[in-house]
């Protein structure tokens, strides 16, 4: 589990995505970070991570978690990514994975079983997640791939939500498609934050579905541009707390699974008794 992989798709010149220079040391006393982002690139799909060992084993799913224990997603596993990706929200302008990227969910997550390789090698991996939008217990189990041909890569896997008390027929993607790190944005918003001009040529997807979801979030960034540099005061309130989101996203997750960031404050209180 190194981040070979991981560096060698990347051009750290050109994106912004967190270099990840070692695999952190895991901290024994720390529940484990988990996240979902939302990756708009050549097609729309939803990359889960689980901290595990030091890097974020990674899977992106198409069509993004469901809270249906009916459904059965599609997660086809990745390279492992450097822990620091888990903070990471923002515009890939070119190369590998080139689009936009949200924070879309963030908490902890905890094995349902004895031994996580084990269960990794196997192809069975049952967990429970403590995200704002994702909780209770899954299932990620490893197929023979998709398409009928029998034979896999090994890299599909099936992202399956467990009968319990957070289950549901709830189209979660929909219900609840915002930023957990930047509070109200859309993709757009984050584009917008950025350079919503990057692609007026080769944007990361022409045609289909996706070539025209790119074309109405780049029209509407441009359109949030416009209407901030009228704003002022805004746009600064905006990055004042979006920086401060960046220093603390996996440090809050980590100490306050499942809350908002912006903890409650009995849920502040509940912390300091505990720690003190
Ligand atoms: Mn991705």
């Amino acid at each position: 589990m190194a981040l070979d992989e991981y560096k060698k798709k990347r051009n750290f010149a050109k994106s912004p995505e967190p270099a990840g220079s070692v695999p952190e040391k895991p901290k024994a006393d720390e529940p484990l970070f988990f996240c979902v982002q939302k990756h708009l690139a050549s097609h729309l799909h939803y990359d889960l991570r689980l901290e595990w060992k030091g890097v974020l084993l990674s899977w992106a799913v198409p069509k993004g978690p469901s809270l249906n224990p009916s459904d059965k997603r599609l997660a086809m596993k990745v390279e492992d990514h450097p822990i620091e990706y888990g903070n990471f929200e923002g515009v890939i302008p070119e190369g590998y994975g080139a689009g936009i990227v949200m924070l879309w969910d963030i908490g902890t997550w905890a094995p349902e079983v004895a031994d996580v390789d084990a269960a990794l090698r196997k192809g069975d991996l049952k967990f429970r997640v403590d995200g704002y939008k994702l909780k209770g217990s899954w299932v990620l189990v490893r197929t023979r791939g998709y398409g009928g041909r029998g034979e896999s890569d090994g890299r599909s896997w099936l992202l399956i939500k467990h009968r319990d008390d957070w289950s549901g027929p709830v189209d979660i993607a929909e219900l609840a498609p915002l930023s957990v790190k930047t509070p109200e944005a859309d993709l757009a918003d984050i584009l917008a934050a950025d350079n919503p001009s990057i692609w007026r040529s080769n944007r990361p997807a022409q045609g289909g579905d996706t070539g025209k979801m790119f074309e109405k979030i780049i029209a509407r960034a441009l359109e949030i541009k416009e209407g901030r540099t009228t704003d002022q005061d805004n746009t600064i309130t905006k990055a004042t707390k979006k920086k401060k989101a960046e220093d603390e996203t996996i440090t809050t997750a980590r100490k306050a699974p499942g809350r908002s960031a912006k903890a409650s404050a009995p849920a502040k209180a509940r912390q300091k008794k505990s720690s003190s």
